[in-house]
């Protein structure tokens, strides 16, 4: 019988309802127009902290484009996108003057990962701040031409630098990772991190490397992390993760062994648990206080698909 969990929560970070509208990167004369339009607004972000203003007791991630530029530390521009027709943009701020503002009555200076497990701005915000998040950390860790050292320079709206010396053009990356749910019948394996909090479990994961595809990522971090032999691998949902420029590729995996070997580099621990034991962690009723991630991480949403529907492998 199909558990009763309640509504399905929100996916953080996914379901962006901007419009990239890339073929309007390389004309200057359209950005300069799209920024001075009244409806244009800004995301402030320093590294892993985003400035809110606060107006009327509320917090408000958007600022007037004039207003983030002219903030001390403003740095590099990037184009967004159109929400509804209105361009939204990211501008960077170095990190001592995203610091000074802490002390500010008029702004909340916190980081992405507390604005969304706390819910402080609408869930539509976290899209686009996990893509200025993302691009903005990429253009702060590029400065230099991987190929020849020369200093680089933000062209195309801040979807590419380029280098002037060897001519080599950069291009915004992504790192994907598989996160991954391994099962058997009534029965998954979930492990613990060193990171995380008492209690709490969580599907496996590690970067996909070079050459390698999301089936055999699946197989081959399961195997390392915890000794299990996977078949089939079923793709389940993507979520973008700026943390600082992932991609999380979500899948579960067929489990054909049994026998657990835990690599203590990797994990804390990890073992088999049963449906209705994942099912009550999470409800958060677990009689041993063990809990499931937030819904504000996919792993939450792998999880409860299996508890839920469990899996068809094709
Ligand atoms: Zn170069």
């Amino acid at each position: 019988m199909r558990p009763d969990l309640g509504p399905r929560p929100h996916l953080g970070y996914a379901a962006s309802r901007v419009d990239r509208a890339a073929e309007r990167r390389s004309d200057a004369d359209a950005l300069r127009a799209l920024e001075s339009e009244g409806r244009a607004r800004a995301y402030l972000i320093s590294g892993e902290l985003v400035v809110l203003r606060i107006t009327d007791g509320a917090l408000d991630p958007l600022f007037p484009c004039a207003a983030a530029r002219a903030f001390e530390g403003a740095a590099e521009t990037a184009f967004l996108g159109l929400v509804d027709d209105a361009p939204r943009f990211a501008v960077a701020i170095e990190p001592a003057a995203a610091a000074a503002l802490k002390t500010n009555d008029a702004f909340e200076v916190t980081d992405l990962r507390s604005i969304a497990v706390r819910g402080l701005v609408d869930a539509e915000h976290l899209p686009p701040l996990a893509e200025g998040k993302a691009l903005l950390n990429w253009h702060a860790r590029h400065r230099f031409c991987p190929n020849c050292g020369a200093a680089t320079h933000l062209v195309e709206a801040g979807w590419r630098r380029d280098c002037p010396a060897c001519k080599t053009q950069h291009f915004p990356r992504t790192d994907p990772v598989a996160i991954m749910l391994p099962v058997a019948g009534d029965r998954c394996v979930l492990g613990r991190s060193h990171r995380f909090q008492p209690g709490m479990w969580s599907c496996l994961a590690g970067y996909i490397e070079p050459g390698e595809a999301i089936e055999d990522a699946v197989r081959r971090e399961t195997h390392e992390e915890a000794g299990i032999v996977c078949g089939r691998v079923a793709y389940f949902a993507s979520q973008p993760w700026p943390f600082p420029t992932s991609l999380m590729i979500g899948c579960h995996a067929e489990a054909i062994s049994h026998d657990i070997v835990i690599d203590r580099a990797e994990l804390a621990d990890a073992r088999w648990f049963d449906r209705e034991e994942v099912a009550q962690m999470i409800l958060r009723r677990h009689p041993d206080g063990f809990t499931a991630p937030a819904p504000v991480a996919i792993a939450y949403h792998i999880i409860r698909a299996w508890v839920e529907d469990g899996v068809e492998f094709g």
